[in-house]
């Protein structure tokens, strides 16, 4: 059976991910986990599409229980990828892409090597700050404070495969880079064990 590629994803506020990401979803190539958080829903999402949205006992509880694959605390909140949901889809041969920050990313690298992690960035700094200002939904004190962690998170970027820059207007291109990857990382030689025993069969 063909393995199923682990795919991490990191995209710091302003990269515009959820528009690339979409299309990702849309492709039906990808199994999204679905991340656990505690996190309040925001208006349209829905628990166990979006997010498995519990307390934070229950996060606690199932840390302790060794539920979660990776875990991270983001801007106050826990977020972390249930672990027996990731498992059953690798072990199926799935693609499995996970949308999960910098933290997370170096925590799945450290379990999975083999895992392929991309970032996705506006083009510049400047254009990332415009963009997290042109939404006009939060305050100055918000808006910096993403500013700063997205900043941080960029700074990361060596611990990172790939980067793919989501121009304005060009999510398409965005999405079309990733799935680039994807096919290129399913050629590599060196994630095929038995190419000499096939071919000789
Ligand atoms: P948001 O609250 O905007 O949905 O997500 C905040 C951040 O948490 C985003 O960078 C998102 O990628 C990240 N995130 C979502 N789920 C997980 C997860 O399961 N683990 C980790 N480490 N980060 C996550």
């Amino acid at each position: 059976m063909e393995q199923g590629l682990l795919v991490v994803v990191s995209g710091p506020a302003g990269s515009g991910k959820g528009t690339v990401l979409k299309e990702l979803k849309d492709s039906g190539d990808f199994v999204f986990s679905v991340s656990a958080t505690t996190r309040a829903p925001r208006p349209g999402e829905l628990d166990g599409v979006n997010y498995h949205f519990i307390s934070h006992e229950e996060f606690e509880q199932r840390i302790v229980l060794g539920d979660m694959l990776e875990y991270t605390q983001y801007c106050g909140n826990y977020y972390g990828t249930p672990k027996k949901e990731a498992e059953e889809v690798l072990a199926s041969g799935k693609n499995l892409l996970l949308e999960i920050e910098v933290e997370g990313a170096a925590s799945i690298k450290a379990i999975y090597p083999e895992a392929v992690l991309v970032m996705l960035l506006p083009p510049t700094y400047a254009e990332q700050e415009e963009r997290l200002r042109g939404r006009g939904t939060e305050t100055e004190e918000k808006i910096l404070a993403r500013l700063e962690q997205a900043k941080a998170e960029v700074q990361r970027i060596a611990e990172y495969d790939y980067v793919v820059y989501n121009h304005s207007g060009r999510s398409h291109d965005a999405a079309l880079d990733l799935m680039a990857i994807v096919r290129a990382e399913k050629c590599s030689v060196t994630r095929k064990s038995d190419i000499l025993e096939k071919f000789f069969s």
